[in-house]
């Protein structure tokens, strides 16, 4: 039986980019030796999207549309594209031509001849991005590294090629808040990484701003670490020894200079301490809840990549 490649593409506003990704895409494409669906998922764009991918579809059958009833954002419209694919790779790309479609060829190989469960582009260079944002990633990049203890670092995204075992176990993830670039990471499989230059948006711009951005940063450390609940643990072991130091030093002061320590010292330390024991006890608090939390998303205790019969 012929095998399948599916390539998934979000879609949310992308009228102007759309009909040359489809013209590069497919010509690439065609010469590949699997047959190939092409999924787009349209994310609630208001533009002509819709229109040019309905026309699309209408004369290749190999044009697939998914369409959203609103803008669900770009995570979202991933997890939808992997839900209707069927081909035996998949494809994750973006529709503005930021993902060059001249490497899926390299991806390609990579997964159907060298064994490998997934390819991912490597981004180099930050064109087309501002100096902010170029900042702004590097510092979440090594704070989530930091956090998470995932291999997610800058310049690793959503654009791979990867095997069906390991967009089922993608796709066996229920949890409400798919941080894919956490998820990509925590399923695991042998994942070969291919760099490409960065360019700039062919046409459009992006959809992300900086106040968008640090959300979904924040959500990603949030959906990946327990750290920030037990960050009250820190800072009441930090409260509890200033007091330690606190009580030591009027302690010795009155020993030696009898009436040098004032009710205000006095107070001084007792707030601290009660402070300290309030965090610490909230650390507690955090350490069960994290439980809790890391108990509801349901996730597998680990995942088969292959099983003799
Ligand atoms: N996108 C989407 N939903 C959104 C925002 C973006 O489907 O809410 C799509 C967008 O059309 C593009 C891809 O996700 O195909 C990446 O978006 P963008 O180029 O804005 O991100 P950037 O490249 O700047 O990180
Ligand atoms: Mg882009």
């Amino acid at each position: 039986m012929d095998r399948l490649l599916s390539v998934v593409v979000s879609v949310y506003n992308e009228e102007k980019a759309l009909e040359d990704f489809y013209k590069e895409t497919t010509g690439i494409l065609k010469d590949i030796d699997w047959a190939y669906e092409l999924i787009f998922v349209n994310d609630g764009s208001s533009d002509q999207s819709l229109a040019i991918l309905e026309r699309l579809s209408a004369s290749d059958r190999a044009v697939k549309v998914v369409s959203f009833s609103r803008n669900f954002g770009h995570e979202a419209a991933m997890i939808a594209g992997l839900d209707y694919s069927s081909g035996d790779g998949i494809i994750c790309m973006d529709a503005d031509l930021q993902h060059p479609p001249t490497l899926l060829p390299e991806m390609y190989k990579v997964v159907s001849e060298e064994g490998y469960d997934c390819c991912g582009g490597l981004r180099c260079g930050r064109e087309g991005d501002s100096v902010l944002r170029g900042l702004f990633s590097k510092a979440f990049y090594k704070i989530s590294k930091g956090l998470t203890h995932m291999d997610m670092s800058d310049g690793h995204g959503d654009f791979r090629m990867m095997s069906r075992p390991m967009v089922d176990a993608i796709l066996d993830m229920k949890e409400y808040n798919r941080y894919m670039k956490g998820l990509f990471s925590f399923v695991g499989f042998d994942t070969k990484w291919i760099e490409y230059e960065s360019v700039e948006r062919a046409c459009g711009e992006t959809k992300w701003s900086l106040k968008s951005l640090f959300a979904y940063a924040f959500e990603g450390i949030l959906a990946f670490s327990t750290a920030p609940l037990k960050l009250a643990g820190l800072i009441g072991c930090l409260l509890f020894l200033a007091g330690v130091i606190f009580i030591s030093i009027n302690l010795i002061q009155s020993l030696w200079i009898p009436g040098a320590v004032s009710s205000f010292d006095i107070i001084i330390t007792v707030v601290l301490m009660l402070g300290s024991l309030q965090m610490l006890f909230l650390y507690i608090l955090g350490a069960y809840l994290s439980k809790d939390y890391l108990e509801n998303k349901k996730r597998p205790l680990y995942i088969v990549r292959e099983r003799s019969q």
